[in-house]
């Protein structure tokens, strides 16, 4: 027997995972793919630590409806006629999904089919839209889809490493390595971190800019300004492949004429500001790579644009070494966006927008009730819930009762909802406690399908175990519920690579070109070969079957006249503190947590790193409020309280608090951080603003 390649489960790098055939269950043996392109063998700590995930202990192994286990015929008759009863009483739209960047695009496609042209709700939105949703948008208005136009081997090519809101270091450190590998070779090559806080990734910087929160749009309205001063405009690509540049330069002068304006605004001595603007203007081979503290951010789209303009203006895009470039929070954020998991997408990157193209996935699918209109974003659709309007909701892979923001509000939200189907690996989940039925659903290294990383890489994850009790593939489930329904065609796959091979063929049905995202020449994959499918970047066409490393070389957009639009976009005014609430809050990831630690919960040497939650706070704030480190604390506001261990650090700007986003209440009842954030969203995105909110501190 030979090994099993795999993909990594955590983050959207994606990493290639070697098991050994010879080892099963926890003492399966697992490492780094060396052929991988994304890890080339590297694994991280979470990474190197998932064999120890493999136990079945805790795990969810029968079905069970209304808290009595049964089979699958019962429970599937549950769940398809709780969803009949609910459509015939009260229309489509009273059903909803909510989907996961856990899931594979497998999943997610035969979800999105049968909710968006079967049963005929648009309500499906996912986990991405906490992720990566202002990037989805910022893309759109750029380049007209939604695509990350460079790949991973720019890493290598370039000597100026721009990280906005992205603490590398721990949440992406494959890629990382890489990049500190490029600065120790090469001495002229630097890093510049743009966070409010000091992170991990700052040990590597050449510089820091410990900017205000939320004024990331001044900074690279600035950073426009002064190319434009300086004369470092490439002004042919600008005239050949772009719309807008005056109204963007117009608005970014507005406010960021100067270097002066700009640090006063962002809270950053001048030469500091004047030194990232100089290194930018002087190095072409510059990569400016952002997460979550661009996306999860009020106008969070806005400060993509604000990016992107900064590359379009100096034509630092599809070239080798260059360009903007978003970093996947999940592993299938991206896949998920390919089958059209937000509900403001139908499927193939093919949204409501454009009646013709979505007549084109109606006519594939042979649909009988094609949504015509997008569906309720993820906090509009938990708002939906909580108005009784949305009757009955399955929520696949993902924890919504710690990830969402006003968590309290959603529990009381689906505390009241009629019909709460959780598909889940684990036993006990906060969310799955509210569940009327649970189903219990194939983890990592038991399920085959792909997943499609940062870079558009889709790879294969592998079934590495034996399915576990009685759980099944989430494809599985959902189209044993289409049958049950009633839906005699559409959902007959005998196995995941037939779902991909359809997923294929619609990314090229009437694909002249003009869609970006296209797979049609994985269409015809026999079984086999898509046993053997290697990892390779979209689009994957007849012109370029072995997949496309970077966008755009050829300076064409997938705009409607085919140049890429700069966006004019504004620095919104910064607020003071309420009294009541005086301090600013953010959140983010630690090394060697996964989201609601589900999963990382469990390896105990993962738990020594941080083993209690935390907030972080400057020095000087611990002594206006008499606390020291290691002392409890209460956070609070309007939304909720929080029970934290002080962390006294100058990492923080005083007056800012850092705490993560990982506990739930599994693992300490007062420490989930989201119960704190207002449900605030990107108006564009739908993406909350997860990276700022309002609290009081004081000794507990
Ligand atoms: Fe997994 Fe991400 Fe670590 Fe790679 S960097 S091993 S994908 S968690």
């Amino acid at each position: 027997m030979s090994d099993i390649l795999t993909t990594c489960p955590y983050c959207g790098v994606g990493c290639g995972i070697r098991a050994s055939a010879a080892t099963e269950g926890p003492e399966q043996t697992l490492q780094g793919d060396s052929s991988h392109p994304a890890n080339f063998g590297r694994l991280c700590v979470k990474g190197s630590a998932l064999a120890q995930t493999l136990a079945v202990d805790g795990r969810l192994l029968q079905p069970q409806v209304n808290g009595e286990e049964c089979d699958w015929p019962a429970a599937i008759t549950a769940v398809a006629g709780g969803l009949q009863q609910t459509i015939a009483e009260h229309g489509p739209g009273a059903v909803a999904m909510y989907l996961s960047g856990q899931l594979l695009t497998e999943d997610y496609y035969v979800a999105n089919k049968l909710m968006k042209g079967f049963i005929g709700s648009a309500h499906v939105d996912t986990n991405s839209r906490l992720c990566m949703a202002s990037t989805v948008a910022g893309h759109k208005r750029a380049f007209g889809a939604d695509v990350v136009p460079g790949c991973y081997d720019d890493i290598e090519q370039a000597r100026l490493f721009v990280l906005v809101g992205a603490n590398m270091a721990w949440n992406h450190p494959i890629l990382f390595q890489r990049i500190q590998a490029v600065l120790q070779a090469n001495p002229d090559a630097k890093l510049v971190v743009i966070d409010p806080r000091r992170s991990a990734s700052c040990e590597a910087a050449q510089l820091h800019l410990k900017l205000r929160p939320g004024t990331d749009v001044l900074l690279f309205n600035g950073l426009l300004s002064f190319l434009a001063q300086q004369g470092k405009l490439d002004q042919r690509f600008i005239n050949l492949h772009t719309d807008g540049f005056a109204e963007a330069l117009a608005s970014a002068q507005l406010q960021a004429a100067t270097v002066e304006q700009v640090a006063i605004g962002c809270d950053l001595p001048s030469d500091q500001v004047l030194q990232f603007y100089c290194w930018f203007a002087a190095e072409a081979l510059s990569l400016t790579l952002f997460s979550q503290g661009v996306n999860q951010a009020i106008d969070g789209t806005d400060k993509v644009n604000a990016i992107i303009n900064c590359h379009l203006a100096t034509g630092r895009i599809g070239k080798a070494g260059c360009g903007p470039f978003s970093l996947t929070g999940q592993p299938n954020a991206m896949g998920g966006r390919e089958v059209g998991g937000l509900a403001n997408q139908l499927a193939a990157h093919i949204d409501y927008s454009n009646k013709a193209q979505q007549a084109l996935v109606g006519e594939f699918w042979q649909a009988p009730n094609l949504v015509q209109q997008p569906g309720y974003k993820a906090v509009e659709l938990f708002d939906a819930i909580e108005r009784g309007e949305i009757k009955a909701v399955w929520i696949m892979a993902t924890n919504p009762l710690v990830s969402m923001p006003q968590a309290d509000k959603v529990k009381a939200a689906l505390a009241k909802c009629s019909l709460v189907i959780v598909s889940d690996i684990y036993q006990h989940t906060d969310t799955l406690a509210l569940a009327s039925i649970k189903l219990p659903a194939l983890g990592w290294s038991e399920k085959d399908g792909t997943v499609t990383n940062s870079e558009r890489r889709i790879s294969r994850q592998r079934a590495l175990c034996q399915p576990p009790g009685q759980a099944k593939a989430d494809w599985q489930i959902i189209c044993d519920v289409a049958r049950a329904m009633g839906f005699n065609y559409g959902f007959d796959f005998a196995n995941a690579g037939q779902i991909f091979a359809e997923h294929a063929a619609l990314s090229g049905y009437q694909n002249n070109g003009a869609r970006a995202f296209n797979i049609s020449a994985l269409a015809e994959l026999s079984t086999e070969q898509y046993q053997q499918l290697r990892p390779m970047q979209w689009p994957v066409t007849d012109s370029k079957p072995r997949g496309t490393t970077r966008l755009f070389a050829d300076g064409k957009f997938f705009t409607a006249n085919g140049r890429a639009q700069f966006i004019a976009v504004c620095q919104r005014a910064f607020n003071q503190a309420a009294p009541a609430t005086p301090l600013w809050l953010n959140s983010g990831r630690l090394r060697d947590q996964w989201h609601s630690m589900t999963r990382t919960g469990e390896v105990a040497s993962l738990m020594q790193h941080t083993p209690e939650p935390f907030v972080t706070l400057h020095p000087a704030d611990a002594a206006l409020y008499g606390i020291n480190n290691g002392e409890l604390v209460q956070l609070s506001n309007a939304s909720g309280r929080l029970l934290l261990r002080a962390d006294v650090s100058a990492s923080q700007r005083p007056g800012e608090l850092f705490i993560p986003m990982h506990w739930s209440a599994q693992f300490a009842s007062q420490a989930r951080a989201d119960v704190l954030f207002a449900a605030d969203t990107d108006p564009i995105s739908g993406q909350p603003a997860l990276k700022l909110s309002q609290v009081a501190l004081r000794r507990f």
